[in-house]
């Protein structure tokens, strides 16, 4: 089998990926919705693929795999890889969790990272009551998460918040000490949303990047009686080009309080330093970013032999992301918490994508399913009336 084309169309601000081959099999792959910017970037590997059996996954991704970095530059790189997955299951005849190994667990759970409710405001009763409203979204989620400090509007809107520049409007760019007030901000804020859960529900935080590792280590022991789940990219991560091995090490050796990051990392050896120096307790990366479902599959079992957890970042990846990283949690060691669950984002992709459950969570988990390949396909009458003008000739 070769490669005859690989395509890209920006669906619903999601770069979709279209790889099609001489024997009449296509694969999808899709990067997150903030990314449709990235179209020529697909296209740049085009010449890199055409003709090569996308079979041999691994010999494809290694043609292209050093021209790819970090957030968002791994994207295009990993959604290639994921249809290439998806073109070897359908050839082959079994789901790609198959082909990876099989299966560990017939179901995999799922977070909330991204079913939202409008915020009214940055006050501990606004984020109770927000909480609240998440706790009883019908997908029954065993674990939230929520943005809190510099992973949302507390900096700008906060008084005295913090001692640095406030620059509204530019994307998670604020950080720097923060005031003794501000903190107690945060903490408030955290002790009222885990009163709206209880012990019920999990409660993860994402908290930055843009923290001191000062603060980042008063704020894990101010909440460690709170038993969250995670504290989240304090440091540096989301849209951070590089990893802080030693300074988390600094702030995981403080606390009892699980730390978390990695969504922004391309690449297993850019794992490394966090893994080996066991810098962290909890790795996120996203397998639409850190270089397919493979290069995930590698980092968690890494991460497994050194004893740390993994909790997969995926808000924003879509529907044909979330059919990659179902088939790739369904294989992961025992180290796997949770994926975060990427919601149809606009609502309507749920017409456009066949082959999922209906509902696609239940309780908090998805049940994996068995067609080949990813198992899903574009309800092609649909789709195409959501494609651009210049995307015309996707399907074809
Ligand atoms: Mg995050």
């Amino acid at each position: 089998m070769k490669i005859t084309d690989l395509k890209c169309a920006v669906i619903g601000g999601s770069p979709v990926v279209r790889v099609t081959t001489d024997e009449g099999i296509d694969g999808l792959g899709q990067a997150e919705w903030a990314k449709p910017h990235l179209k020529p970037h697909v296209l740049y590997y085009r010449d890199y693929i055409i003709g090569q059996d996308p079979t041999d996954v691994e010999r494809v991704v290694s043609r292209i795999r050093r021209l790819g970095s970090f957030k968002p530059w791994g994207s295009a790189v990993s959604a290639i890889e994921v249809a290439l997955w998806d073109i070897a299951g359908k050839a082959a005849g079994l789901p790609v969790y198959k082909l990876l190994g099989g299966k560990v667990r017939d179901r995999v759970r799922v977070y909330n990272g991204g079913v939202r409710f409008p915020m009214e405001g940055q006050s501990p009763d606004h984020y109770a009551e927000n909480m609240a409203r998440m706790k009883e979204s019908p997908e029954g989620f065993s674990i939230i998460k929520q943005g809190i400090a510099f992973h949302s509007e507390m900096a700008d809107t906060v008084p005295d918040f913090y001692y640095g520049e406030a620059q509204p409007g530019v994307r998670f760019m604020q950080g720097g000490l923060m005031t003794e007030r501000g903190l107690a901000h945060v903490v408030a804020c955290i002790e009222a949303m885990k009163g709206a859960l209880g012990d019920e529900v999990g409660l993860a935080l994402d908290c930055g990047p843009g923290f001191t590792a000062p603060d980042a280590i008063r704020l894990a022991k101010a909440v460690e009686p709170l038993n969250v789940m995670w504290l989240e990219d304090m440091l540096s991560g989301d849209y951070t080009p590089y990893v802080q091995p030693e300074l988390y090490r600094e702030v995981t050796s403080s606390t009892s309080t699980p730390i978390h990051t990695g969504e922004q990392i391309y690449l297993r050896q850019n794992f490394q330093g966090l893994i080996e120096q066991r810098a962290v307790n909890i790795i996120g990366p996203d397998p639409l970013d850190v270089g397919g479902i493979a290069e995930t599959k590698w980092i968690a079992e890494y991460a497994d032999l050194h004893g740390i957890l993994i909790a997969p970042h995926g808000v924003a990846d879509g529907l044909i992301g979330l059919a990659a990283h179902v088939h790739l949690a369904a294989t992961l060691p025992r180290n796997f918490i949770a994926l975060e669950y990427p919601a149809a984002k606009p609502e309507w992709w749920r017409d456009i994508i066949e082959g999922l459950p209906d509902p696609i969570v239940r309780d908090s988990f998805i049940e994996v399913w068995d067609t080949p390949g990813l198992g899903i396909r574009f309800n092609t009458a649909e789709a195409k009336k959501r494609l651009a003008e210049q995307d015309r000739g996707f399907f074809d």
